[in-house]
């Protein structure tokens, strides 16, 4: 995947507080591409809305043994999805859901409307996952 560019790491590290946003260490952060692209996929460097500041255990873990937990929180977001700005992320130090915009800062919004914006991208699939989760 693309490395974003100094000046969006910087500014999406400010925005989560220069701290994993899961685990809250401030050492060894990464750039966690919400949206993976496919083999051969976009060159386009990331913007803001589309990383969020983890460590790298869980950057690795997003994609493995919580993933699903991911895409429930919108630290992950499904390949095939548009516009990954539609998809609010859950920020579990703060207690609250946020929707990313595109100057790199973040809005709160209430629980409620998370999950409406959720079921509007991902329809019965989101329903499954909280099921699973
Ligand atoms: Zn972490």
């Amino acid at each position: 995947m693309t490395a974003p560019t100094a000046r969006v790491w910087t500014v999406v590290k400010r925005r989560d507080a220069g701290q994993c946003i899961v685990c809250a260490t401030r050492d060894g952060l990464s750039f966690q591409h919400r949206q993976a692209v496919g083999m051969g996929g976009s060159k386009r460097k990331p913007e803001c809305v589309e990383g969020v500041t983890a460590c790298v255990p869980h950057n690795e873990a997003f994609e493995h043994r919580l993933q699903a937990l991911a895409l429930l929180r919108g630290w992950k977001v499904r390949g095939w999805v548009a516009d990954v700005s539609l998809v609010p992320v859950w920020y579990p130090l703060l207690g609250g859901w946020h929707v990313l915009t595109a100057d790199g800062g973040r809005e709160w919004v209430s629980w409620a409307a998370a999950r409406a914006l959720m079921v509007d991208v991902y329809g019965d699939e989101y329903e499954r996952w909280e099921v699973a989760a």
